[in-house]
């Protein structure tokens, strides 16, 4: 020990996390002359594993003498922390709760440009001018450098200037705007564009001719009643009508009921100019503000409710139903929250973010929202990071009454906009709570965004309100326990009628032959009425329905495993059937075991099918497609939902993407090609998840002011789920699916941690996967279940093998599983000498 203290520097000892999946932080000795500027949250220049550089973050700082020599931190980059303490205590939490490391947590939680590392790469800043006076000699050799070849990492910046530290020199170049990071793949940031309509000119200069043009529309009244609707909008929203900036097309097709056409003719006469205009996704662009609606009564009285409940309760489930008018409360609590002062999260799914929603709330909080997504470039997530950071920091943070908040003190953002660093959330809005694409699957941390959100509202003393039409099973379930308060909405806004839901017997169809394709007579009916009223119609074809199954055509019967209450997959190079919980296997049978008949069918189709045989059947239609494959270019999403909003499309068919944060006006028909495909998938969430997708898409059918028509197509029409949708009725499901969770021990009974094992080769992965199975039995005998084959049980070359397991509702068995599982791995990896075989822990999977 004594020899220790003799090398150890004065200066104490700090833990710093580096971005990587290494188990723990390390310990550093400060040298005495940095130690006055190392607090933690700086980041800190660091050499770990050979000679390699990272900027680390600085977790805590201590006096203990670990038992093994340390190095020194090389440098200090940071005058500020860049992140505060709460975030790191968030940030641990994550790591415990969700079985990965600090460093994983950095690596998906931090800005890459605040990640230096040996191999970053770095180019020369855009913006950089090579004939800029000032340089010094360094920040000119490699400017030079970079003149040259393009990219260099900073281990070539090392080589380059012969010095053992770098990052402060680096990061001093970013700031100057001379390098910056190379943004591999990274989509290059575009604007977006809106369809804008103005006056055309001589009437925009001089509105005092505005008779004329009414004098040539004088025959066509919906021409004229556009024209008055055009004046009435810029009356409303104050702006003059010589304004360049014009009027957002779409709010005159709302208030003059007018389509593309009429607009288009107006053009020729003269009287309008059509163009775009480019509005800025992550910043805040001065824009027209929306005069902020009215409650409506039962608005008004959920409000008093919710803000009741968060007297006493840290968080509010709101249950309304499709169209009831949920944003516009999140806009109040949202509104009060920033008026004292405090930050707010606002959090969409992923999908919902690059659509209609963040429009809305853009016209009502202007530049104080920003917006935080995986399509936002790296560039402006730092900046957005500072904001946040600086919002939290500045003085006006405490801001007396009257003063505006502060820029970005509203962050919408998608899960991961949880990572920012906040110090003084107020209010955390989890917007349709239920979606399981608030899970990140890979790869760690692998989090829930609402509990995780929960989590973080509670580090920092905020409220937390999730809302959706149709609560997540646990979320109600915590609801009616009294963990959160439940407050409801029953009726849409403005009275509007629930949707009329039909149930069609697609079995009963197919007898009568009036099935076509895909499409049940009753379907296509209320298709070609809709169109011929003008209206539009979405249908919609569950992605997940590809996972393969055998069914027979005349009973509809399908396999189940014995040990679980969940649909066997069919697989085709064993031709066998499969659980994908337990593993358990049995060939595919040659008849119907319920009815004898021997015409077993294999079933699964996409939506590019649905979308060509529809054409077939209404010629006329004009048809979209929105699903993964139709939106992978970059903006097609928002073009496809452009087109559909100004009438250009007819019928959009899609997959669930249609289902989220849209809201069309002009939807008479909504229909769900095979509801047995969602509830049939095998998983015991299937049931939950089909009455979600359901509803959900069946909410956009009918939105204005007249009531909808859903069409659910169906072979097993006796599916209890169905009966419930039909009539509207969570409560029946939910008191129904609580028992089944109850009676077959899953959440939020029981609580599952799901292991994944991988490795290239087949065999030695089920050795591995053996002897880490015997270790973990021996301390959680039955309650780890597998190892199985997952569904696609071979990815990038990996086979893989899943074990789930399932553990009852006691505190202490929680924190004991995960360290089993840990030592398992050790067990694994370590004693049984299968180091290769790759572990993924996944908590409470979705
Ligand atoms: P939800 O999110 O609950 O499905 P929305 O918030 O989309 O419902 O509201 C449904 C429709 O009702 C939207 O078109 C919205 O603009 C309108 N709406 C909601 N509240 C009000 C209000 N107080 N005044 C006017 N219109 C409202
Ligand atoms: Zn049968
Ligand atoms: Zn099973």
């Amino acid at each position: 020990m004594e020899q220790y203290h003799e090398i150890a520097p004065s200066g104490g000892f700090a833990e710093v996390i580096l971005p990587l999946a290494v188990a723990k932080v390390y310990t550093y000795s400060i040298p005495p002359e940095l130690a006055p500027y190392v607090q933690p949250g700086m980041r800190v220049e660091v050499e770990f594993g050979g000679r390699k550089l990272y900027a680390g973050i600085v977790y805590r700082i201590t006096s203990d003498q670990p038992p093994f020599r340390t190095k020194p931190i090389l440098a200090v980059l940071d005058e500020q922390a860049v992140i505060n303490p709460t975030t790191l205590q968030f940030w641990k939490w994550l790591a415990d709760y969700y079985c990965c490391t600090m460093g994983e947590v950095m690596e998906a939680a931090f800005p890459a440009y605040l990640k230096l590392t040996s191999e970053r790469r770095l180019v020369l800043d855009a913006n950089f001018d090579p004939n800029e006076p000032g340089l010094d000699d360094k920040e000119y050799l490699i400017a030079e450098a970079l003149q040259i070849q393009e990219s260099i990492t900073v281990d070539d910046v090392r080589k380059i200037l012969n010095q053992k530290t770098v990052m402060p020199l680096i990061k001093r170049m970013m700031e100057k705007g001379i390098v910056s990071i190379y943004e591999e793949l990274q989509e290059k940031y575009k604007p977006k564009k809106v369809a804008c309509v103005r006056l055309a000119e001589p009437y925009r200069s001089t509105p005092d001719l505005l008779s004329e043009a009414f004098d040539l529309c004088a025959r066509a009244p919906r021409q004229t009643e556009t024209l008055m609707a055009f004046i009435a909008i810029s009356k409303a929203l104050k702006q003059p009508l010589d304004s360049t900036k014009g009027l957002l097309r779409q709010q005159v097709y709302d208030k003059a009921s007018a389509d593309s056409s009429i607009l288009r003719a107006m053009e020729k006469k003269g009287i309008f100019e059509l163009f775009e205009r480019s509005v800025s996704r992550v910043g805040g662009e001065e824009r027209d503000l929306d005069d902020m609606k009215t409650l409506a009564p039962l608005q008004e009285e959920a409000l008093v409710e919710i803000e009741k409940a968060f007297e006493e309760k840290q968080v509010v489930l709101l249950h309304g139903v499709t169209g009831s008018g949920k944003t516009r409360l999140y806009v109040e609590l949202v509104n009060k929250a920033i008026a004292e002062g405090k930050q707010v999260l606002y959090l969409l799914p992923e999908v919902a973010l690059t659509t209609q929603v963040v429009e809305r709330l853009r016209k009502i909080f202007g530049n104080k929202i920003a917006v935080y997504h995986h399509r936002v470039s790296q560039q402006e997530r730092v900046e957005l990071w500072q904001l946040v950071l600086d919002a939290g920091t500045s003085p006006s943070a405490n801001q007396v009454s009257g003063q505006a908040p502060a820029a970005g003190s509203i962050v919408l953002g998608a899960r991961s906009a949880l990572f920012l660093p906040f110090s003084k959330l107020g209010l955390v809005i989890v917007d349709e709570e239920h979606d399981s694409s608030y899970k990140q699957q890979d790869p760690a941390p692998r989090y829930h965004g609402r509990d995780a959100a929960i989590y973080l509202a509670h580090l920092h003393g905020a409220k937390v309100l999730l809302g959706t039409a149709t609560p997540a099973i646990e979320s109600y379930y915590n609801a009616r326990k009294g963990k959160y308060g439940l407050v409801e909405l029953n009726e849409r806004f403005g009275g509007v009628a629930m949707p009329d839901i039909q149930l069609v017997d697609l079995r009963k169809e197919a007898r009568e032959r009036k099935l076509q394709s895909y499409f049940s007579s009753v379907l296509l009916d209320e298709l070609k009425a809709a169109l011929e009223r003008g209206e539009q119609a979405i249908l919609f074809k569950n992605r997940r329905g590809y996972a393969p199954t055998i069914r027979c055509a005349s009973c509809g019967w399908h396999a189940e495993c014995i040990h679980c209450d969940v649909s066997l997959t069919y697989h085709k190079h064993q031709n066998n059937l499969r659980c994908h919980y337990c593993g358990y296997s049995t060939p595919v049978p040659v008849a119907c075991p319920a009815c004898g008949n021997n015409e077993l069918k294999l079933q699964g189709y996409g939506t590019q099918k649905v979308e060509d045989e529809l054409k077939i059947y209404l010629p006329d239609a004009r048809i979209a497609r929105m699903d993964y494959d139709a939106v992978k270019t970059k903006d097609a999403h928002q073009r496809i939902i452009n087109d559909f909003e100004e009438r250009r499309v007819d019928i959009l068919v899609g997959t669930q993407m249609v289902t989220k944060g849209l809201d069309f006006e002009n939807v008479g028909v909504v229909g769900v090609l095979s509801a047995d495909h969602i509830l049939q998938f095998p998983d015991f969430r299937s049931a939950e998840r089909g009455f979600q997708l359901i509803v959900q898409v069946a909410g956009r059918a009918g939105r204005k002011d007249k009531q909808g028509k859903v069409i659910v197509q169906a072979m097993n029409v006796t599916h209890p789920v169905l009966r419930e949708i039909l009539e509207h009725d969570f409560k029946a499901f939910y008191e129904r699916e609580i028992m089944e969770r109850k009676a077959f021990a899953y959440p939020p009974f029981a609580r599952l941690i799901k292991v994944t094992l991988k490795h290239k080769k087949p065999d030695i992965l089920n050795r591995g996967a053996r002897a880490f199975t015997t270790y973990l039995r021996k301390n959680l005998g039955n309650r780890v279940l597998g190892p199985a084959v997952p569904p696609v049980g071979r990815v990038r070359n990996f086979f893989l093998l899943d074990l789930l397991i399932k553990l009852e509702r006691k505190p202490s068995l929680w924190a004991e599983a995960k360290e089993h599982i840990r030592k398992a791995t050790y067990h694994m990896q370590k004693e049984a000498g299968f180091s290769n075989v790759r572990v993924n822990v996944d908590v409470d999977p979705v």
